[in-house]
């Protein structure tokens, strides 16, 4: 036995799972196929999760990362590929196999993309999917959001403050941002184009505009930018729930039950690949909770074993 609980993602629900597995006493893994910390890390700042006024969700992954590797042995830059299970469970990832009891997946979600003519041209020269990441390069530029959810008017915001002419582009006529945030971004003088969706993105070397759709008079125009930023929600990203025959809503989320437990025996998932509230201080109680459940599994006794 090479751990007794691996866990597979070292987002936030990952490294609580790895926090509260360690500290309950199992030897447990947190693989990352990258370097962990989830999509929270591309959040120019994270105002809601308690504790922390204002943060960036770069710095708070660092620190639970931190935390988490003081119970669990964080492989980062790892790929888990697949799982079998038998008796025992296989993980095998693509540095190697290892046996375990129980597996929490903890796998989270990737941002959606457009599939519009221009998108996967210009990936890295112009389009982004992740402000944090790119908005300096736009400082002084001309910029387009797409979405009206609170990643996108947050990255619109940051754009913004970095200096960016930003327009948000929206397919309805309202946000489903949270108020507080759409009054900052008004406040700061962004630019909305309403009713509006983006049907392609053009340019020779990098992007040199877009075209928009009202999709209530279909009327088409040009408008010329430098970068485009999609921010229009997530897919949950579960190649491996669907190669071990996990139960998937109609959205492809993980069905789990409160604690984590799927329809697979000793597999359990949480965070953003389970659906629902995707909020990081979601995330961190489901991957406790998850880790409480694999402990049970695997006959390990916590003190909430109820
Ligand atoms: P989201 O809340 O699902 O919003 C996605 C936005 O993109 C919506 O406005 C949606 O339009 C639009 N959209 C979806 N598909 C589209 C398409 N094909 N073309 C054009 N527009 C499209 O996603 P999110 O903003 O990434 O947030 C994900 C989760 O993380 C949410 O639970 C959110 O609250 C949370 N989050 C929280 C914070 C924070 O609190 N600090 C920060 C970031 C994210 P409709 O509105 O018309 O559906």
């Amino acid at each position: 036995m090479d751990y007794e609980i691996a866990i597979i993602g070292a987002g936030p629900s990952g490294c609580a799972a790895g926090i509260y597995a360690g500290r309950g006493g199992a030897h447990a893994v947190v693989y990352d196929k990258g370097m962990g910390g989830g999509l929270a890390i591309n959040s120019p700042r994270i105002e809601n999760y308690p504790g922390f006024l204002s943060v960036g969700g770069m710095e708070l992954m660092e620190k639970m990362k931190e935390h988490a590797s003081q119970y669990a042995e964080m492989k980062l830059f790892e790929e888990v590929k697949d799982i079998k299970i038998d008796e025992e469970i296989e993980v095998i990832t693509d540095r190697g196999k290892y046996s375990v009891k129980a597996v929490i997946i903890c796998t989270g979600t990737q941002p959606r993309k457009l599939n519009v003519k221009g998108e996967e041209k210009f990936t890295g020269r112009g389009v982004s999917y992740c402000a944090t990441c790119d908005g300096f390069f736009f400082k002084g530029k001309k910029v387009a959001v797409v979405g009206g959810g609170n990643s996108a008017i947050i990255e619109a915001i940051y754009l913004s403050n970095i200096g960016a002419d930003v327009s948000v582009i929206h397919r309805r006529d309202e946000l489903r941002a949270e108020k507080i945030i759409e009054k900052e971004a008004r406040e700061k003088g962004i630019n909305f184009v309403w009713n509006s969706v983006v049907d392609e993105i053009f340019g020779n070397e990098k992007v040199e505009g877009i075209k928009i759709r009202d999709v209530k008079t279909n009327e088409l125009k040009e408008m010329s930018i430098d970068g485009i930023f999609v921010s229009i929600g997530e897919e949950p990203n579960n190649g491996i729930a669907k190669k071990i025959g996990l139960a998937l809503d109609e959205h492809g989320f993980i069905k789990a039950d409160d604690m984590g437990r799927t329809n697979i025996d000793r597999i359990f998932a949480a965070g953003d690949i389970t659906g629902g509230v995707r909020q990081i201080v979601v995330a961190v109680s489901q991957g406790a909770k998850a880790a409480i459940s694999a402990m049970k599994a695997i006959g390990k006794r916590s003190i909430w074993d109820l």
